[in-house]
């Protein structure tokens, strides 16, 4: 952000007549929408801050309905890795829409896009798409159980797999922004068949597996939703290993770390491969896609090549088809090397004026990826993530606000710094972050 015009009022004020736009749209948003918001987190609870109402966007920058400027870190929770209203992603959407948005038919463009992913994704010989990250997780689980014949999984606590009834469990994101344990209107009957372990704990996975045959071990190879928590040395080949002793298959839910910190994902940065791949965000590069894929043989399972049977309305639509293509066709290696650099120039920046305070910081950062944890180790897990000082954290993220630096409200969630996010973008942050935090150390 290079100029300077006024952003949410400065620091202290909740509520000026800079917020009138906002202000009215909640309201009336309250009235027909629960919370006023159609995905928890945005109603910025747990910050104690009510939610922006956004009316456009550009590269880093995201423009509310008061005209107030912020820088995006948030970028729709990981889809915009190019940075919002991209030129090729918006030339490629409108041709599409040009022609029809949609046929419930095969077309060109959903062929391209499934090659360009198989052809990047470390063992995928063939994928599904589907519209959400929630369809393409509980269509994988739906997969494993038909292929393996058993009904268990294990997945860690903290990680999010989207809302599907079995993969609710202990589920990080915005169950844990608010305090949900669970979620009522979860059968006992969607929930027993899935088995919940702390992340990086080994001997508690030796312990499940010799317990249980599980249908399959899903887990996010690099969890972001409980904040970033990345898995302890050898944590991901001891799943592949156990896995395979256990006769159950491994699924990696990549939706986040998926083209985001590598072509291929975390499966290529740590050399270990599963059975079923989770892909969406930025595979629908801003609009409703997303994927699951593997092997040639588990893949015919599926309808209707196989009796295993998932579908979709919009499955493949020909603008998420535009816009996945326009992204990941710009993801060369040059492009993840700016990433990394961007992302590793905000982690030393935040480390640095979170070092200049007394406030107990840790940040994690992978290509793209950043949590700035209010504790004086990251954590490892989820139970040590929700040991965070969270009120800390609510106050810093409100400081930035004040300072026109949209980061995500919760302890639980990761930045999404993006091929837009340029150096002075991240100077201006990092001294935005560092008044922030000598703001609540002296509070
Ligand atoms: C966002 C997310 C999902 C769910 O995707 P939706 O498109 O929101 O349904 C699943 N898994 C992970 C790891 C995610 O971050």
């Amino acid at each position: 952000m290079t100029d300077a015009r006024p952003h949410n009022g400065g620091p202290g004020s909740t509520s000026s007549d800079r917020n009138a736009n906002s202000r009215a749209l909640f309201s009336r948003a309250r009235r027909v929408m629960p919370g006023g918001v159609n995905s928890p987190v945005r109603a910025m609870r747990s910050i104690d801050r009510e939610p922006l109402f956004i009316e456009r966007a550009s590269g880093s920058t995201i423009v509310d309905v008061d005209g107030a400027e912020f820088v995006d870190y948030v970028c729709s929770w990981g889809p915009l890795i190019l940075g919002h209203a991209q030129s090729d992603v918006i030339d490629a959407v409108t041709r599409a829409a040009a022609a029809g948005s949609t046929y419930g038919a095969p077309t060109a463009i959903e062929v391209e896009l499934a090659e360009a992913i198989v052809e990047r994704v470390p063992g995928l010989e063939m994928i599904r798409m589907t519209s959400s990250g929630t369809e393409a997780a509980m269509s994988a689980v739906r997969l494993a159980r038909a292929a393996t014949g058993r009904d268990k999984i294990l997945k860690f606590a903290g990680a999010y797999h989207g809302h599907s009834d079995s993969l609710l469990v202990d589920a990080g994101s915005g169950l844990a922004t608010l305090a949900v344990p669970g979620s009522p209107g979860v059968t006992r009957g969607a929930s027993e068949d899935t088995i919940v372990i702390a992340w990086n704990d080994g001997q508690a996975l030796a312990a499940a597996c010799r317990q249980h045959e599980f249908a399959a071990i899903i887990a996010e190879p690099l969890p972001a939703n409980m904040g970033l928590v990345p898995p302890e040395r050898e944590f991901l080949k001891q799943l592949r290993q156990q896995a395979d002793d256990n006769g159950a298959l491994l699924i990696f839910d990549e939706v986040i770390s998926g083209f985001r910190v590598a072509p291929g994902g975390m499966q290529e940065l740590s050399g270990v491969e599963a059975d079923l791949v989770v892909l969406g965000k930025i595979v629908g590069g801003g609009l409703p896609a997303a994927a699951y894929g593997g092997r040639r043989s588990l893949l015919e399972l599926i309808a209707p090549e196989g009796d295993v049977y998932q579908a979709g309305t919009l499955s493949g639509n020909p603008l998420a088809m535009a816009a996945g293509l326009a992204t990941i066709s710009q993801l060369d290696a040059d492009a993840y090397a700016q990433l990394a650099s961007t992302t590793q120039r905000l982690d030393d920046g935040l480390r640095a004026a979170a070092s200049a305070t007394d406030t107990a910081l840790s940040v994690v950062s992978e290509c793209g990826l950043l949590t700035v944890f209010f504790a004086d180790r990251p954590p490892s897990n989820y139970e040590q993530a929700k040991a965070c000082d969270l009120d800390a954290h609510a106050a810093w993220c409100r400081g930035l606000l004040d300072r026109g630096i949209y980061a995500p409200p919760s302890q639980f969630e990761a930045w999404f710094p993006s091929l837009a996010h340029d150096e002075p973008t991240i100077d201006a942050t990092i001294a935005a972050a560092a008044d922030a935090f000598t703001e609540i150390a002296t509070r």
